[in-house]
């Protein structure tokens, strides 16, 4: 069935924010320093749906870094430019069942990144960005994110150095992938494109306009502009449905039932697809990583709009 109608929606993105203005479990996210600097009082709830329509509740315009959601986008691009076949074979779409920046998974799996939800797979999506230098991708990952949005996207430079200071995992994640020939490309500078990836600046708003161009068989409907093709968006979809909550991913699906992607600093991207996106920000973070006010705004959403793609009806 369709979307409800345009105030049913904007109703219930209302209620899904007062319904959950007060709660105040998890705590924010503090291994990239400075990021615990966040405010923790932060909270909004955004839809758009195919039609372009926007509904917003609280926050929606404050400015967060994307952190893993952008993971889901590059993907997005990598594929439309390499096919299903050569990201499935190269990148995979399994879960690992571990934390997203293990370095056992890689261990276990031979080498194998596993998925593009997790830190491996997402760095070795990375360095398959079109571009002959580290500088020409970077421009790549933020100029095919920026049209995911419909409007320029910028560096947080402080969360970039914060995290550049602090991202020695990253950078041994990268060296083992090169160790198994999985990584052709200078690991330390695809770790780099890697961490100014995900300090790129959204609001809950750009959330749900990137999310209804993947709900839009990758037509922004904002710009109206082709971002990626349909069959990229089937397929990024499956794999954030599969990965995208962390190790908690299958809860979400079972709770939520839609493909979504969250990040570190509170951010949450949900797509129902062929209706909407959904973009939700509030920094603080349940134990796997995942924003605890954005999952319980998201959750409202699927059943008071009845969005689980599981339901007969
Ligand atoms: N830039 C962060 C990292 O690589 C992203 C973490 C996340 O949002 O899951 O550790």
């Amino acid at each position: 069935g369709a979307l409800a109608s345009w105030e049913a929606v904007d109703a219930h993105v209302a209620s899904a924010f007062r319904r959950n203005r007060d709660h105040a479990e998890g705590s924010v996210a503090d291994y990239i320093p400075i990021l615990a600097a966040a405010d923790p009082e932060l909270f909004g709830v955004c839809a758009v749906d195919v039609g372009g329509g926007v509904h917003t509740a609280g926050d929606t315009e404050h400015e967060f870094s994307i952190q893993s959601i952008s993971k889901a986008f590059v993907y997005a691009l990598v594929c439309d430019r390499f096919g299903h076949e050569v990201v499935r074979e190269r990148v995979g779409v399994n879960n690992t069942g571990l934390a997203f920046n293990s370095v056992v998974a890689i261990e276990l799996n031979e080498g194998h990144p596993m998925n593009p939800m997790v830190n491996a797979g997402a760095i070795a999506t990375t360095a398959l960005m079109p571009g002959s230098t580290a500088d020409a991708q970077w421009v790549a990952v933020q100029d095919g994110l920026s049209r995911f949005a419909g409007r320029p996207l910028e560096l947080n430079q402080l969360v970039y150095q914060s995290e550049a200071a602090t991202n020695q995992r990253n950078r041994a994640i990268a060296g083992l992938l090169e160790s198994y020939g999985r990584v052709e490309l200078d690991p330390l500078e695809v770790v780099d494109v890697y961490t100014k990836q995900c300090a790129l600046n959204v609001s809950a708003h750009d959330l749900a306009v990137m999310g209804a161009t993947l709900a839009d068989g990758g037509m922004n409907p904002v710009t109206g502009e082709q971002v990626v093709s349909p069959e990229v968006c089937r397929d990024t979809l499956a794999v954030m449905a599969a990965n995208g909550l962390y190790e908690r991913s299958g809860e979400w699906l079972f709770e939520i039932g839609l493909p979504g992607k969250s990040g570190v600093s509170g951010g949450i991207v949900t797509i129902a697809p062929g209706k909407a996106g959904i973009g939700v920000f509030s920094p603080r973070l349940d134990s796997a990583g995942n924003s605890v006010r954005g999952q319980r705004a998201t959750a409202y959403l699927s059943r008071a709009l009845g969005l689980n793609i599981f339901a007969s009806e």
